[in-house]
């Protein structure tokens, strides 16, 4: 029996917004316990809640990047449930009236993991979505050896839920998924989406079925999942898990579960029987909100999103398709990029130089794109003297090992070292007749056919020239006289 395995994601995403989602506290990573609260957030008795202006915004740019119908008017509710990290006994969330409805994320090959890059079931595939409302967060607890402590700087800071369809068939695809959407979050500057950071958490449903059955499998949830290898280790341990249990001939019940990263293993949390009712309802301290102002704020706002800048790098720079990638990941290479490219003869060059030396050289110092010692264009120069034949590939190391230590541009650099390349045609010619007249043996031994007296003769040249000639040059009008 051949089983189909249908995953759902629920994302949860912390907005880049600098206040609370109902009041004016900062919303700050690393802050004192409970040094970043008020009434509001807190959850005492009487106080009310105050919309921010800017979540709603980035919820409407989120819906506007991965293509949403975004509702004329949205509702906030209350979700009634009692947990000790959220006093109110209920959050504000949105329940019939979502921001958001509908939309997709494309996948692209390079959002796989690296090993299943080479067999994608479905290339191209977009994951469309059912809906993104904003909701606000929870406190955080902390469990202590006899004791648990709560944190509420977290309570009331902006949460985006962006949930999809369950139309995700492998752990690979909810991977590519998570990575492609955490991209397009960053090009909007809606989050930094670190998942590591609790940025970005995720709730994943899966169910599995005989192939011949219609109506998805029983839905297993696990929950609060915290990095993308992390979700895909768990689904892949859930498929094996559930598709053996309907090969033993065992009913699936829906249920939740937790994934233990180190045991490398889920374990039941609670099954169906104990699932909440919320019993949600419209919060009467907040009206509906119209979305027609706040649209008309946000479109201008609609970044070129990474597919279109992937597709663009290609045709405009002619750079691979794995190195437009490369660059287009980070927003800040990509300006970098562009900013090096833009007008340069040699744009597939500049990209070698930034992925290769620069990436490296940045990287050992501790540095990152943003704040790199060399600047764009003076890079360009770098490309172009080699380009030129100015100085030699092996001599252009040289130069930019020295432009990042020192700042000074290779022009410079060429100058006050005076490593600069003989190109001159005419100069080596006359070395080259120099050198055939006082060495008439090898001449004569490469016309007889004795290829290696080639290489003898070059060095001669080379040594001429002091080092100073173009190698490849000389190779060249060598060969051409000694025909
Ligand atoms: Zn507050």
């Amino acid at each position: 029996m051949k089983y189909l395995t249908a995953i759902g994601l629920e994302v949860h995403v912390q907005l880049k917004t600098r206040s609370k989602m109902f009041c004016g506290c900062a919303v700050e990573f690393g802050a004192p316990p409970n040094s970043l609260t008020c009434p509001t957030c807190l959850g005492l008795p009487g106080a009310l809640p105050a919309m921010n202006h800017e979540a709603l915004r980035l919820t409407a740019l989120t819906g506007l990047m991965l293509g949403c119908d975004i509702a004329p008017v949205c509702n906030f509710d209350r979700k009634n449930y009692f947990y000790p990290d959220m006093p109110k006994n209920y959050q504000i969330s949105q329940y019939d009236l979502p921001i958001c409805e509908n939309g997709r994320v494309p996948l692209h090959e390079f959002a796989y993991p690296k090993d299943a890059q080479r067999q994608i079931a479905a290339p191209d595939k977009k994951v469309r979505l059912v809906r993104i409302h904003l909701e606000e967060d929870v406190a955080k607890s902390f469990h202590f050896e006899t004791s648990t402590g709560i944190d509420f700087n977290r309570a009331g800071t902006p949460l985006m839920e962006i949930v999809t369809q369950p139309e995700i068939h492998s752990p690979e695809e909810a991977f590519a998924f998570l990575t492609a959407l955490k991209q397009i979050l960053r090009y909007g500057a809606v989050s930094d989406a670190d998942m590591e950071k609790g940025q970005m958490r995720c709730d994943c449903n899966i169910s599995v079925r005989p192939i011949t059955q219609q109506a998805l499998g029983a839905k297993i949830e696990i929950k609060n999942m915290n990095s993308i290898s992390g979700v895909r280790r768990a689904l892949a341990y859930e498929v094996e898990r559930q598709n053996a249990a309907l090969a033993r001939g065992e009913t699936l019940r829906q249920e939740t579960r937790r994934w233990d990263d180190d045991a490398g293993q889920t374990f039941l949390m609670r099954t169906k029987e104990m699932a909440h009712d919320y019993r949600y309802f419209p919060d009467p301290d907040l009206l509906p909100v119209k979305s027609e102002g706040l649209l008309d704020e946000v479109r201008a706002l609609v970044p070129e999103l990474p597919g279109a800048k992937r597709a663009r790098f290609i045709a405009q720079y002619q750079v691979s398709a794995y190195d437009a990638d490369v660059l287009v990941d980070d927003l800040d290479l990509a300006r970098y990029f562009e900013s090096a490219a833009h007008g340069a003869r040699k744009p597939k060059h500049l990209a070698n130089w930034i992925l290769n030396d620069l990436q490296s050289a940045l990287t050992h110092h501790g540095l990152t794109i943003a704040n790199s010692p060399i600047a764009p264009g003076a890079l360009d120069e770098l490309v172009n003297l080699i380009h030129d034949r100015r100085i030699s590939s092996t001599q252009g190391k040289e130069v930019f090992a020295e432009m990042f230590a020192s700042g000074k541009s290779a022009g410079t650099i060429v100058q006050e070292k005076g490593i600069a390349q003989l190109s001159d045609t005419g100069a080596i010619e006359a070395l080259c007749e120099q050198v055939i007249a006082a060495h008439p043996k090898p001449v004569a031994d490469f016309r007889g056919g004795h290829a290696a007296s080639l290489n003898y003769l070059k060095g001669q040249v080379m040594k001429l020239s002091q080092g100073q000639a173009n190698p490849g040059l000389v190779g060249e009008i060598l060969k051409r006289k000694l025909k």
